[in-house]
């Protein structure tokens, strides 16, 4: 199809292998249409498999497994303390994991007729890419996919070239488990990798500028972990901001906020994400970027202003997450095939895999609030759930916030061990506009956690 400079003009070209990208560039394949994927690694899986949701959660399994241990000890079972070797979970990690999915990925490719073509891809307009690979490669489109996802955000003002300050796909790596680390922002990644290395023995301290961890998520479904994390971390410093790093040797020193200078051995930077869409070429095309965040502005069928040009993922704005990416893929591929799709989910699920797991899909209470909805919330307490009994763990909580007239359930909260798992179902009430009766009338599987959607249910209910 596309050999050194010569050009050819395919249906559609994906930028970006990430889950977005694959899953557009697959469904499209399914649709008859031939898609090719450019990706700068060459191979499918992006952020999300090489430095994010995938190692992420081998990881945070160790993390499981290791206070899983802990906690026995409370049940008469002393397994001893953990000697952990970082090349055998390095390699369990690296290998029987991301590598085993990325071959997967790439068979599924091979199988539906998708070419992976290796390279950084430039728009030059509206209808050509320039590749800049081993060789500099043209391509012509009817359509574009722009699916080039986020990168870590550097610290405003701070940025210290050294290798003991990482961002999350550097700590993922796993370089080493430093003794103290310092961790920069209490959202999903600070708490995520900040839990993987605590458990695998450093000392954490995680300074957070906002009063609370995970800004935006109800605080009762917040504190169940914040009381754990306080535990887990050597400290937790909310309404803090760090005003300067710097090497000393092989320890970075950093001035908090209210507490001075203090010396690590390693930090992470974990202070959000950013759409990845300079550098594209895209101005000479007619897509448009956001004011705020240079997000590329789509309606709800991934149209960009420019008619040859889609966007799905990350590169699109919030929430940033790769289910979100997904679903938008399969639609825009929908959409370039003439079905009558749109991106039109209500309810998009968010998981937070620490320890305990918080989940939440739909309106929040906050949200349901601010937005002056009439609401009805109703919070089950683990406590009475003889599963969370059997399993010691007592402290979740699952929330139901239904609209007060319709009786439709409009939002779920859940904070407890498997949260994410849980969430599928409430997910599946708040997309298909499930009565509070509905919920409460399923049967549910006892004794499990489960339950606990449907005892909220009946609690609301009265
Ligand atoms: P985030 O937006 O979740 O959290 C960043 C945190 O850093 C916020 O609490 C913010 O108040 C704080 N912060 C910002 N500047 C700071 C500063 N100077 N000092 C101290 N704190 C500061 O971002 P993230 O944790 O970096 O994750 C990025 C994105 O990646 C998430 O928004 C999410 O979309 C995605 N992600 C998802 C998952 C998941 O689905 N489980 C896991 C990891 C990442």
């Amino acid at each position: 199809m596309v050999m050194g400079d010569l050009v050819d003009e395919v249906d559609v070209a994906v930028v970006g292998g990430g889950p977005g990208g694959y899953s557009a560039a697959f469904r499209c394949a399914e649709l008859g249409l031939e898609a090719v994927v450019i990706d700068a690694d060459r191979r499918l899986g992006g952020a999300c498999l090489f430095e994010g949701c995938i190692p992420s959660k081998a990881l945070l399994h160790v993390a499981a497994v290791v206070s899983e241990a802990e906690r026995a000890k409370e049940l008469g079972v002393d397994f001893g303390e953990p000697r952990i070797s970082l090349d055998p979970l390095r390699k369990w990690k690296q290998e029987r994991v991301v590598g085993k999915l990325a071959r997967g990925l790439a068979s599924v490719a091979k199988a539906k007729g998708v070419e992976v073509i290796g390279g950084r891809a430039v728009f030059a307009d509206s209808s050509t890419l320039h590749i800049e690979g081993e060789t500099l490669q043209k391509i012509r489109f009817k359509h574009a996919i722009v699916a080039t996802g986020s990168r870590p955000a550097p610290l405003p003002g701070l940025t210290l070239a050294s290798e003991r300050v990482m961002d999350s796909t550097a700590a993922l790596e796993l370089p080493e488990i430093p003794e103290r680390l310092l961790v920069i922002g209490g959202g999903y990644i600070g708490l995520e990798l900040g839990t993987v290395y605590a458990a695998l023995g450093s000392r954490v301290t995680l300074v957070e500028m906002t009063p609370g961890l995970l800004p935006g998520v109800d605080r009762d479904l917040v504190q169940p972990l914040q009381r754990r994390v306080e535990k887990l971390f050597a400290a937790v410093h909310l309404e803090t901001k760090v005003t300067a790093l710097r090497e000393v040797g092989a320890e970075i020193e950093a001035a908090l906020e209210g507490q001075g200078a203090q010396r690590y051995d390693r930090v992470l930077v974990a202070v959000g994400r950013r759409a990845q869409s300079a550098d594209l070429g895209l101005e000479t095309t007619g897509a448009r970027l956001s004011e705020r965040g240079g997000f590329i502005v789509v309606d709800d069928r991934g149209r960009t202003d420019d008619p040859h040009l889609y966007a799905v993922g990350d590169v699109t704005g919030e929430p940033m997450l790769a289910h979100r990416a997904m679903r938008q893929g399969k639609v825009v591929a929908e959409v370039l095939a003439g079905q009558p799709a749109a991106f039109d989910n209500v309810a998009i699920p968010a998981v937070v895999f620490t320890d305990p797991e918080i989940a939440w899909c739909g309106l929040s209470e906050a949200q349901a609030k601010a937005q002056a909805l009439t609401v009805k919330v109703s919070k089950f307490q683990w406590a009475a759930s003889g599963r969370a009994a059997t399993l010691g763990r007592s402290d979740g909580l699952t929330k139901l916030v239904a609209d007060a007239d319709s009786g439709r359930v409009i939002g779920v909260g859940i904070v407890g061990p498997g949260a994410g798992e849980l969430i599928a179902e409430a997910t599946l009430a708040v997309e298909t506009a499930a009565l509070v009766e509905d919920v409460a009338a399923t049967v549910h599987t006892h004794p499990t956690l489960s339950e606990t959607l449907m005892e909220a249910a009946e609690q609301l209910l009265g």
